[in-house]
């Protein structure tokens, strides 16, 4: 069989089988990979020079915590993302990876660091493919130790905190230790995100079950959950940086829970101790391209994400006349159009640049954007667009990748008094990445976002695995300028429709000035292979329907959806800095005057 539609039919039935109801608000089911509060209503706003905006109020508390102290934006993440190993597990971690677009006032310049996990010196490129030539179901690759990555947050954070920290490491990490010793109050998305843990599958794991599930049951709604372990592990990174992780204690200790989860007739290779030492944090050129009157940047290769929210804009401002309308039908069918094109080009041209150079200057150019846009028609859609050929592709003969899955992301923005700006997204892949815990931390499965299929009829797939590769990336940390100023910061978790939550969010935001309250809350639209996908309780089923009505005639298969957005966004108006959280997650405002 077709190694794609193997992969798709693998993939499909555990998903559409795995639904379960909770007795904590909100129906887990893998159509919607993050667990989302349905009962959330109200929307976390704030105001201020300084706003911070993460998936969760305590590392909302403790980063602002930081910036009183005098800590800069990179200060401000360290505190949040070792808040969040803590507290939202689920998402991203120290086990994880992270990319961060970072504003320096100092140097006046916009920084790309790259701390995405990396496949070992020793990975093969079938490591996905089964002896009889069919792949991994995606279900089974999530839980295998072949699926996790060398670590690359701690690896960043040391990283951005040389460049840009200036409290002392050991201060940024406090708050983490703390909340892993004292204990938190679980939060409703945190035991429904084991839940989610459970239905996706735990048995592979005894330190899971042994951390999460205490007496094989979720950790009481009443009392502290704790994590003595993590507390530990923090406590030696805080002492010993980046080196402890890589090269310390810690490394030693993940390399045998590693190799201890082995079977001795079926062992998989696995991250090495070498492949720890030398993990490196690439810096990277940010990827910027104009929308109107605004310079928009965002993070490159390997991620796709950003190609794809640079290339949605072009695509939509070359063709819609005037700025975004909520109630113009043409501007919601050309804004689908303009994703689906995007689709196209990342999942064929994009991987990690270390194996060929991905066609960058080519797929944001002018010249391709406009003749990507004219192929665009405006009685029809077109629901699966072949990808381009952009220049620079011209000696690449590649095959297209299907679009992947994912469920354990966040992200979070931070700016300080003195004008830093931080844009971040870290992840573990799915909720709870592998779902395997060392030292207290849990593990990504984040190599899952390779191609499992290394070629299709004989044309090799750009974002393929191999040794010491980045899996291609949908995280997209944005940061938008006017007149060389910072003025709007943002970024989503959501796996593969990330870029599609983004893009929309900045029309929104650039096009129609509306505050950031109203962009988070709004409802989404987004596109997968021949469908157009409405989200639930929107307006389209309401007094907008003729919206709906509108697209169907174009030839939109209509679908309607659950989508689990993470929206951080910051957007300065008159000096001020605005912040709000997406209500369909935890995430909380915090600022200082
Ligand atoms: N692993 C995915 C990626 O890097 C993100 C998954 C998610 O957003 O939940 O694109």
């Amino acid at each position: 069989m077709n190694p794609l539609i193997w992969w798709i039919w693998q993939i499909r039935w555990p998903i559409t089988l795995l639904t379960i109801s909770l007795p904590i608000n909100a129906q887990v089911n893998w159509t919607s990979p993050e667990s989302l509060d349905l009962t959330r209503k109200r929307v976390s706003t704030g105001s201020g020079r300084a706003v911070v905006v993460t998936a969760n109020p305590l590392a909302s508390d403790a980063a602002l915590m930081t910036l009183k102290q005098g800590g800069t934006a990179m200060d401000a993440v360290i505190t949040a993302q070792t808040v969040l190993t803590v507290v939202e597990p689920q998402s991203s971690g120290l086990g994880g990876g992270a990319f961060l677009l970072y504003w320096d006032v100092k140097t006046k310049r916009l920084y790309a660091l790259d701390g995405r996990e990396t496949a070992s010196s020793h990975a093969k490129e079938d490591a996905w493919v089964k002896s009889d030539g069919s792949v991994f179901s995606w279900l089974e690759a999530s839980r295998s130790l072949s699926a996790i990555g060398v670590p690359g947050t701690t690896a960043l954070l040391w990283e951005g905190h040389q460049r840009f920290g200036r409290l002392p490491w050991r201060a940024n990490l406090n708050k983490s230790i703390k909340i892993a010793k004292d204990g938190f109050m679980p939060s409703p998305r945190f035991l429904r995100s084991i839940s989610l843990a459970q239905l996706i599958g735990i048995n592979h794991s005894s330190s899971f079950k042994a951390l999460y599930l205490p007496d094989g049951s979720l950790p009481s709604q009443k009392a502290l959950f704790r994590n003595p372990i993590l507390a530990a592990t923090l406590t030696r990174i805080a002492e010993g940086g980046a080196n402890e992780f890589y090269r310390g204690e810690t490394a030693k200790k993940l390399l045998i829970d590693l190799n201890l989860n082995q079977t001795d007739n079926n062992p998989v290779q696995t991250i090495t101790a070498d492949d720890l030492a030398n993990y490196q944090v690439y810096e990277r050129e940010p990827l910027c391209r104009s929308y109107r009157s605004w310079r928009v940047c965002t993070f490159p290769p390997p991620s796709g994400g950003g190609v794809s929210i640079l290339q949605s804009l072009g695509i939509f401002e070359v063709l819609s006349e005037s700025k975004f309308s909520e109630t113009n039908t043409w501007h919601w069918h050309l804004l689908a159009e303009s994703m689906r094109f995007g689709d196209a080009d990342r999942s064929h041209w994009v991987g990690d640049p270390i194996d060929w150079p991905v066609p960058l200057n080519g797929l944001i150019s002018d010249s391709y954007i406009k003749q990507r846009a004219q192929l665009i028609k405006f009685d029809k859609t077109i629901f699966s667009p072949l990808p381009g050929e952009p220049k620079g592709s011209e000696s690449l003969d590649l095959a297209s990748q299907p679009r992947t899955t994912g469920g354990g992301t966040t992200h979070l923005v931070v700016v300080d008094i003195e004008g830093n700006v931080a844009s971040y997204t870290g992840s573990v892949e799915t909720v709870f990445g592998s779902r395997r815990i060392s030292e207290g931390m849990v593990l990504n499965n984040q190599l899952t976002d390779f191609s499992f299929a290394s070629s299709i009829s004989g044309k090799p797939i750009a974002n393929r695995i191999g040794p010491k590769k980045r899996p291609m990336s949908s995280m997209a940390p944005v940061i938008v300028f006017k007149n060389g100023r910072p003025v709007l910061a943002i970024g989503s978790p959501g796996g593969w429709l990330i870029p599609h939550y983004i893009t929309t969010a900045l029309i929104r935001t650039l096009d129609l000035s509306l505050p950031p309250k109203e962009v988070v809350s709004r409802k989404h639209l987004s596109v997968r292979p021949n469908e157009t996908v409405l989200e639930i309780g929107s307006e389209w089923s309401g007094s907008h329907s003729y919206i709906r009505k509108s697209l169907k005639r174009l030839g939109h298969q209509i679908k309607w959806s659950r989508f689990s957005s993470g929206l951080a966004l910051i957007y300065r108006q008159k000096g001020i800095w605005h912040g709000a959280a997406d209500p369909r997650r935890e995430g909380k405002v915090t600022s200082l005057p």
